[in-house]
């Protein structure tokens, strides 16, 4: 085997490529302090190697193929049919599974992207729900040579290619973890898995699905969500929160067409200019900071000390992992207030311009017009509605020279804040880590979103949460590079399955 193997083959080989199985001390089962569940967790693990080696690999290696990006990528997703390809390969693998009972069906609203909607029976009348997503961000531009986002490759403990990490390993994940708990005949309760399409668009779809399906969901009392990240590859974590997103068009007119800049420079603003002006109004933009007040949230203490003890875990390595020219460093020099940042504050990033000519294409014009996607992460608690409602008028009131600006598009998102573990779900969480990655376990916020997990919270106020994921350092979802960590999700089978037996018991 070469140091980069194409994964084609990957389903025949046992190499170097075949991550290590846990520890000795990582495989033994949990520790003594936890309720007597039945699951053996050196035969889980082995359960588990087999099963990911012989036929979850090779099978998103097949899924890391299919360009199957979210609806907002690719406008004529139902026309190309690679939703449906992706949607074909999963559906394909989850019927073939050895859970007797397990029903998988395809649901597809009209005009809709469609959702996976499995149930398996479980024992008494508690229901657990599962959530992952098929959908894929873009490209993305940056891929390292050798790789790219529809080309599978794997090295080492990685395999590289857009959407295997984020999220289609869940799916695969979830049925396992149900699976290992099959093959030892340990108890749960009854499981509803659901893989939607839209999550990378902001789940817009979903909304309709849950009310579709919610005689059939039933009323959870543990979500399980496999779709976020992890500091690290040696532990399981636990996401605490999420952030919020707010997107949108930010458009700034002055003219009909374009002109010469030696002719018009000095009288017609330029489009830039305005656009730096009214930014201006939302960010500092020396230190970054999000300057409304009704964008920022209060950040309760308790996620201020778990930012402090995420820290301490993760040092510089939670900044060092992000790929930095030389010479360049983090907006602040202090950990824990870099966590904050990331986790409970708003954060502007531009992330697309039209209107300006590639370099080589760009004459002395002074342009007509500049338009730039903003995507806006906010606080956990912030509404996003609320949000967009007043960040467009905030851009849009007294345009610098009487310039068209505005802010089209915008849709808010809402973050989440998990609701406090109970005892048992703290236990189970930490005895799941000790057991599969032999570490205790950790939990940190996440600058990301899952909107999904917001309408859940506020659906089911009662249920519990486990949201975790394999998005660890390097791992690189939405850029370029991503790649799916095979020993962690693999070890994460393990703990999905040790939690689900422990909400049983509990
Ligand atoms: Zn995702």
């Amino acid at each position: 085997m070469g140091k980069r193997d194409p994964v084609a083959i990957l389903g025949a080989m046992k190499s170097t490529a075949t991550p290590k199985k846990p520890t000795k001390k990582s495989a033994k089962p949990r520790a003594a302090t936890g309720p007597a569940t039945g699951l053996d967790a050196a035969q889980a693990s082995s359960t588990i190697d087999t099963l990911w080696d012989r036929e979850i690999l090779p099978t998103i290696t097949e899924y890391i193929r299919i360009p199957n990006k979210s609806p907002h990528f690719d406008a004529k997703w139902q026309e190309n049919g690679h939703m449906k390809r992706a949607a074909d390969l999963i559906e394909g693998w989850c019927r073939a599974r050895k859970l007797p009972g397990l029903k998988v069906e395809r649901v597809q609203l009209p005009g809709r992207t469609p959702v996976l909607f499995m149930e398996l029976a479980g024992q008494g009348t508690d229901t657990v729900l599962l959530y992952g997503h098929m959908d894929k961000q873009p490209e993305m531009v940056g891929w390292r040579k050798g790789l790219g986002p529809w080309e599978p490759v794997r090295e080492g403990d990685r395999l590289y290619g857009r959407g295997g990490a984020d999220d289609g390993y869940a799916s695969f994940a979830s049925l396992a973890a149900l699976e290992v708990l099959a093959t030892q005949k340990v108890p749960h309760a009854r499981c509803v898995v659901l893989i939607e399409g839209c999550e990378e668009s902001g789940s817009y779809d979903l909304p309709f699905y849950i009310d579709h399906l919610e005689k059939r969901i039933g009323s959870p009392s543990l979500v399980v969500c496999l779709d976020s990240g992890c500091g690290d590859y040696e532990r399981l974590w636990s996401t605490t929160s999420l952030r919020g997103l707010l997107g949108g068009d930010l458009v700034v007119e002055i003219l009909r067409e374009g002109v010469h800049s030696g002719d018009a420079g000095g009288i017609v603003p330029d489009t830039l200019r305005i656009a730096r002006t009214v930014l201006s109004r939302l960010e500092d933009e020396k230190t970054g900071a999000i300057l409304p007040k009704r964008l920022h949230a209060r950040i309760p203490q308790e996620r201020i000390a778990g930012a402090k003890a995420c820290a301490k875990i993760l040092g510089k390595r939670n900044y060092a992992r992000f790929p930095w020219v030389d010479g360049a460093h983090p907006q602040s020099a202090e950990p824990a207030e870099l966590l904050l940042n990331r986790t409970w504050r708003p954060a502007l990033a531009i992330t697309g311009a039209e209107g300006l000519p590639a370099i080589k294409d760009a004459g002395n014009v002074l342009r007509p017009r500049t338009v730039l996607r903003l995507a806006l992460r906010l606080p956990p608690t912030i509404d996003g509605n609320d949000a967009a409602k007043h960040v467009k008028e905030l851009l849009e009131k007294n345009p610098p020279c009487g310039a068209s600006v505005r802010f089209e598009n915008a849709s808010g998102t809402a973050g989440w804040n998990a609701p406090k573990l109970e005892p048992w779900l703290e236990g189970a969480v930490d005895r799941a880590s000790r057991a599969f990655f032999g570490k205790p376990a950790a939990s940190m916020g996440e600058g990301g979103t899952i909107p999904f997990m917001g309408m859940l919270g506020r659906k089911f106020p009662r249920a519990q949460f486990v949201i975790t994921g394999v998005l660890g350092p390097e791992s690189n979802a939405h850029g370029p590079n991503e790649f799916l960590h095979v020993p962690t999700a693999k070890r994460l089978t393990g703990c999905v399955a040790s939690v689900l037996a422990e909400h049983f018991v509990r």
